[in-house]
């Protein structure tokens, strides 16, 4: 039982917490000592003694709040993790309190039709054709093929399942006969390590990763992938897939998907966009055409828990052709996919996963919050503030900027050496005013903003780089510290 006296608990204590970061009166972050912080947690002692409620979990949640890093505040420039719709929150208490399973019409008729809209509807903005619900004859003349997708707990899982699909397109046998050892996979070194995890997991192994040639900001180049695909085609090679990016993780830059899905349609090569970041540019007017030609593409993984104010975990994989994703997985689950007549879908024959809470309730009730225009204007003002940002830093004296913003993510340098840009970020998250990471481009390290809160403003950025600089000052005086140019 949850108590009236709990859920104002609850309530006050995250009402409190929302405040605290949009207000700026608390640090984006602040990291105690792990000790410390279990301690004042009490978390060994309400294992033993249990009974956690009322004023106790009102100061629980004190603590716990307080020692959370806060998405919602104005500094927080980190990774590419949403800042969640409040309501779409609320989906996720209500998918754990209802705990039904979004895998299995019969385990959660609700949530399993909300994520068969949505996945219809993802399927409709990438311009493939959304798949009919059962028993709801298809009208019209449209004989395209019918797309296919499930949702899955992140991208990374998502990743792993389209490459899984594409080796049972290419090598059907493998399911039983393992491997051949003559398949590659094209990746550019800018893709995510989800997809070298991929590889890695698929039994692949490293080596069988070629790097096509890039641009010197990190792109596929389109007029070599041709070639290289004959190359690998003479060596005896058998291409199981080329990954493009959608929204690069370090730099946020996106491939040419129209020029790389054109060499992949001319050679049937699979061609996987992951467009976790990115892929949501799709809701937007002004920014679609960075994923022009993802059409051409045979998969897609789309993070809903990046730029769609959704709480994560929240993934839709989507494929063109939705036999290819029914045929990956071949297990006898027979108990499940017996040929029921049912009345709804399931989609447990298309992921590794097996219980999966509906996550797409989340991404619904975000999207029910602010209208499908809501978000998308979302997406156009982080857009035009990266641009903004992008402008200023590159004519800010002492600093250099990476590359012009496509999307959302900006990299820069302070002058000085790799070394220098660490101890800055360092400097900055003790201090708790600004919250960045850093990434690695070109053979240098850069500091790197994703402006994912909806809080942030211009002048947030000129008061960190004005930060950065002090930072750099007070560590090229300081005797003590050193910077190695560590990679
Ligand atoms: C975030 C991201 C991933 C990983 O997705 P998770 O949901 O964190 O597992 C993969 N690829 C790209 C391009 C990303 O931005």
């Amino acid at each position: 039982m949850v108590t009236v006296e709990d859920w104002t608990a609850v309530r006050d204590a995250l009402q409190q917490y929302l405040a605290t970061a949009q207000d700026h009166s608390g640090p984006v972050i602040q990291q105690p000592p792990i000790a410390e912080l279990a301690s004042s947690l009490a978390v060994d002692e309400w294992i033993l003694r249990g009974e956690l409620r009322g004023s106790a979990l009102a100061q629980f949640l004190r603590t716990y709040l307080g020692a959370s890093t806060r998405l919602h505040h104005a500094g927080y420039m980190a990774h590419q993790v949403a800042i969640p719709e409040p309501l779409a929150a609320v989906g996720a208490l209500v998918e754990a309190i209802t705990n039904n399973v979004g895998n299995l019409y019969e385990m959660g008729p609700a949530a399993t039709t909300i994520e068969f809209a949505l996945l219809n509807w993802m399927l409709r903005k990438v311009g493939w054709k959304a798949m009919p619900a059962p028993g709801v004859a298809s009208h019209g003349e449209d004989a395209r093929i019918i797309g296919g997708g499930t949702f899955t707990n992140g991208g990374s899982l998502a990743n792993l399942t389209a490459l899984f699909a594409a080796r049972s397109r290419v090598s059907p046998h493998a399911w039983r006969a393992g491997i051949p050892h003559h398949l590659v996979v094209i990746v550019p070194e800018s893709a995510h390590y989800s997809i070298a995890r991929a590889v890695d997991l698929l039994g692949l192994g490293q080596d069988s990763m070629v790097a096509p040639p890039t641009t010197p900001d990190g792109r596929i180049r389109p007029d070599a992938l041709g070639p290289l695909i004959q190359e690998l085609w003479c060596q005896g090679r058998e291409i199981l897939a080329v990954v493009a990016t959608a929204g690069a993780t370090g730099s946020g830059l996106f491939d040419d998907l129209e020029a790389i899905g054109s060499v992949c349609q001319e050679t049937a090569t699979w061609l996987h966009v992951d467009g976790a970041h990115g892929a949501s540019a799709l809701l937007s007017d002004v920014h679609r055409h960075l994923l022009a030609g993802v059409v051409r593409a045979d998969s897609l993984t789309w993070d809903a828990h990046k730029m769609l104010r959704t709480p994560a975990l929240c993934t839709a994989l989507l494929v063109r052709d939705h036999r290819v994703l029914d045929a990956a997985f071949h297990q006898d689950a027979s108990y499940l996919f017996h040929d029921k007549d049912q009345p709804g879908v399931d989609f447990l024959h298309r992921t590794l996963e097996c219980t999966r809470s509906g996550v797409g309730l989340r991404l619904f009730l975000a999207l029910a919050a602010h209208g499908e225009r809501g978000i998308a204007g979302y997406i156009d003002r982080q857009v035009a503030l990266a641009k903004e940002a992008g402008a200023y830093l590159a004519s800010t004296p002492g600093i250099t900027l990476a590359v012009e913003p496509e999307f959302n993510i900006v990299c820069f340098r302070v002058e000085g050496n790799d070394g220098l840009q660490l101890e800055i970020r360092r400097r900055l998250l003790v201090h708790g005013d600004h919250y960045v990471t850093t990434t690695r481009l070109r053979g240098q390290r850069w500091l790197r903003l994703a402006l994912m809160s909806p809080a942030t403003e211009i002048d947030d950025i000129r008061r960190l780089v004005i930060e950065c600089l002090e930072h750099r000052s007070a560590i090229l005086t300081d005797e003590t510290v050193a910077l190695v140019d560590v990679r």
